[in-house]
């Protein structure tokens, strides 16, 4: 008999008519010998809801109380889904995360899970029980109610199952799959029957709308069989792997082509160069709570050098005239900012084994007469920062080129 883990987002479950779908299917596969534990997210929109609510009480609602606040979304969903699957017939019990013992640090509103006790899971199973429980919450030490993070139900789903030891974890989602690259911009774009985890943590942005990336790494550190399906209409979705990178020939070169907008570069030029440099750039930026994603540092030439590095479009302003103020502390040249970038990364585990793929890329850029203005890499992806108007035209012919399409 099977042990399956299956997760439910808030629209999969944001209707009373979707919450008895859900439940029809449960049976079905009940029926059939499967062993459930099913972990559901809040209804859709209804920890938005929670939220503006808090909002509308104070401007600086307690973490603590926050947590006790949102956490009731899910435990909304698992009784009602039980309701459902009683009228069909199964003794379901609901749990709320501290009734199964999911154990968490401090940290509200973003708590890691610390362990989880899959004894009580375990027996109701052995009574034919469907077991269902919440998502996205825990328990500290002391008791208090924790959130794992906007998305944590995932994350939630992913653990149970290493706890229970479950056969797969099957993530239920509004897509039917983790694609090549985002179907809106490149209409051809294909689901992939399967991906690394390694490769999904790098296509961040293609995933991170499908699953919390916290979930995947949870996933990987236990090896825990993990499928992302669509929750209305039937298919294989893609499966995560953990499995020896494919060395064969025909094996794909790129998995995915994932993208950002709304990215902003900065430069600093002419810094005098001694140790410290970098620090003194960059900190007062992480003071600020300022992301910086890539950066490269020039070879300096008499003692001076610059420094680029690209922020999130939404903090552009505040970082440049954070720069402009150090440019008078450090005795720097001067600040140049573009708010118009986009970043394109390919990746792929197939990378490691094979050369020439970052070159590829940079051909295809260059014939389609895109200049590439910073590149980064690492072992299973290249990104390159270009113009944001040429976005569109970089991914696509870059799923051509790397077989994408076929
Ligand atoms: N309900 C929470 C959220 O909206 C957790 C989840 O859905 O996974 O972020
Ligand atoms: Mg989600």
């Amino acid at each position: 008999m099977s042990l399956i883990v299956e997760k439910f987002g808030g629209t999969s479950v944001g209707t009373v008519e979707r919450i008895n779908a859900v439940a029809d299917k449960l049976i079905l596969k009940h029926s059939r010998g499967e062993k459930l534990v099913v972990v559901v997210s809040a209804m859709s929109g209804e920890t938005n809801r929670l939220i503006s609510l808090a909002n509308a009480i104070s401007d600086k609602p307690s973490a603590r109380e926050m947590d006790v606040l949102v956490s009731t979304g899910e435990q909304v969903t698992i009784a009602l889904l039980s309701m459902a699957l009683h009228r069909r017939g199964n003794d379901a019990r609901s749990y709320t995360g501290g009734q199964v013992s999911i154990r968490t640090d401090n940290v509200h509103s973003r708590a890691r899970i610390l362990d989880i006790d899959g004894e009580r899971i375990l027996s109701d199973l052995d009574k034919g029980r469907i077991v269902v429980v919440a998502g996205f919450q825990g328990v500290d030490g002391q008791g208090n109610i924790t959130t794992l993070g906007r998305g944590g139900s995932d994350t939630t789903a992913v653990a149970v199952a290493a706890a229970i030891k479950a056969d797969e974890c099957r993530i239920y989602t509004d897509v039917d799959g983790i694609y090549t690259t985002d179907p809106r911009v490149v209409p051809e774009a294909k689901r992939l029957d399967s991906i690394t985890a390694e490769e999904m943590l790098e296509l961040a942005s293609l995933g991170a709308k499908v699953l919390q990336t916290r979930s995947v790494e949870f996933a990987g550190k236990y090896k825990v069989p993990l499928r992302v399906l669509s929750s209305f209409e039937d298919g294989p979705g893609t499966l995560i792997t953990y499995e020896e990178e494919d060395t064969s020939m025909e094996a794909p070169l790129i998995s995915g082509i994932a993208f950002q907008r709304d990215e902003a570069k900065l430069t600093i030029r002419g810094i005098p160069d001694h140790p410290g440099v970098a620090h003194q750039v960059l900190g007062p930026i992480s003071d600020a709570h300022i992301n910086v994603d890539v950066i490269i540092q020039n070879a300096s030439a008499k003692g001076l050098t610059d420094l680029t590095f690209t922020v999130p479009r939404a903090d552009y302003q505040a970082c440049l005239e954070l720069l402009e103020r150090l440019v008078e502390e450090l005795g720097a040249r001067d600040v140049k900012g573009d708010d118009k970038i986009a970043k394109v990364s390919i990746v792929g585990v197939g990378m490691r084994s094979h050369t020439g793929v970052a070159n590829k890329m940079f051909k295809t850029l260059a014939d389609k007469d895109i200049n590439i203005q910073m590149i980064s890499t690492s072992e299973i992806k290249v990104s390159v920062i270009i113009d944001d108007s040429k976005l569109e035209l970089a991914v696509q012919s870059l799923h051509e080129t790397f077989d994408l399409d076929s």
